[in-house]
């Protein structure tokens, strides 16, 4: 019977030192359970600082910038779009404090722009849980309109781009939701490698992830309500963490408890992020909206490069050219450091009254 495969390869590079000596330098080369997909994580970086990651960065220059921005009260009700009639009568989908509306620059079929509230600018780990239930409550609301209207549009994903060193273009946040007829990259090969599992072992790849990574305990994070979390065993960002709710394939029929459990846990792995002096991340959670999918809810987190003046993106010629991640820090040391954010009371059971 097939089962995951969890690898690692090390690998020696030597070289004479300025000084004069020969040294060597490790490198563990991973290869994704999943995906087959090799990353590496270069342990000679281990430790070093990145530029700008030194204190937690100021606020950007338009963070007070809301007669501008077209996502703030009251102009978001006249700048923005307006979904179609048949998605919804009112052309706004609202949650709590959260507004959707579709896309002006849509990517696919159905786009949406799923606004948190009135804030315009929330720092990395500031915001309320709330705040966020509420927006992705609104995300699966609009999922469940479409799909009415547009059964084909089974290719769904929920995705962030907090600041635009993550690839944001308004710092107002906000959460994207997209469904399309056409799998993207990521939602066609995923869910291949799922099925082919699945008729192997008639077993669920997450589900088994999760066993494992469970059992073995080293990158285990914790848990939030159903959703449990743990740091990427070959990682394809910096400090990327994954929450799987097992047994759960489609974004449609969560309910409020376990959008609250999600939002604490993307929230626990903000004040992480916030820990490092990171500023800027990025979410995602596909799904194959199918009663034959095989693929598990899943929510990546990676971080990303600062946003701040001159500092290195994240992506160098390895990721863009040769196409593997390559980190500083092992997955193992990421659990360890982010273990300490789900031991406070994040899940506070009676914040769940006002979702
Ligand atoms: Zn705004």
């Amino acid at each position: 019977m097939p089962s995951l495969s969890f690898k690692t390869e090390p690998v020696t590079a030597r070289l004479i030192s300025p000084s004069g000596e020969t040294v060597e330098k490790d490198i563990e080369i991973r290869i994704h359970p999943i995906t087959g997909r090799t990353c590496r994580i270069a342990l000679s970086r281990t430790g070093q600082n990145e530029p700008g990651a030194d204190t937690f960065p100021e606020p950007p220059p338009d963070a007070e910038n809301t007669a501008q921005c077209p996502f703030c009260a009251p102009q978001v009700h006249t700048m923005t779009p307006r979904l179609i009639h048949e998605l919804s009568p009112s052309g706004r989908l609202t949650h709590g404090e959260s507004i959707l509306f579709p896309n002006l620059f849509p990517y696919g079929m159905y786009s949406a722009v799923s606004l948190f509230d009135n804030t315009h600018f929330v720092e990395l780990g500031k915001a309320s849980l709330p705040s966020y239930a509420h927006c992705l409550i609104n995300c699966r609301n609009y999922l469940r309109q479409v799909l009415t209207h547009d059964p084909k549009a089974i290719h769904a994903a929920i995705t962030q781009n907090h600041l635009p060193s993550a690839g944001g273009s308004l710092i107002h946040p906000h959460l994207q939701i997209n469904a399309d007829h056409r799998p993207a990259n990521h939602q066609r090969f995923l869910n291949e490698k799922m099925d082919a599992y699945f008729s192997q072992t008639r077993r669920r790849m997450l589900s088994d992830y999760l066993d494992h990574e469970r059992n073995d305990g080293a990158r285990y994070i914790g848990r939030t309500g159903e959703w449990e979390w743990m740091a990427a065993f070959a990682p394809e960002g910096f400090y990327e963490i994954w929450g799987i709710l097992p047994n759960v394939t489609s974004l449609r029929t969560p309910d409020a408890d376990a959008w609250q459990s999600l939002a604490a846990g993307i929230l626990n792995t903000q004040h992480f992020y916030r820990s490092v002096c990171r500023n800027g991340y990025n979410l995602g959670i596909l799904s194959l909206e199918t009663p034959s999918s095989h693929m598990e809810l899943r929510a990546v987190m990676t971080v990303r490069s600062n946003y701040a003046a001159w500092v290195r993106n994240d992506h160098s010629g390895f990721e863009v050219m040769l196409g593997d991640m390559a980190t500083f820090t092992l997955p193992e040391d990421t659990a360890r450091q982010a273990r300490a954010f789900w031991t406070s009371n994040t899940l506070n059971l009676l914040s769940f009254q006002s979702v």
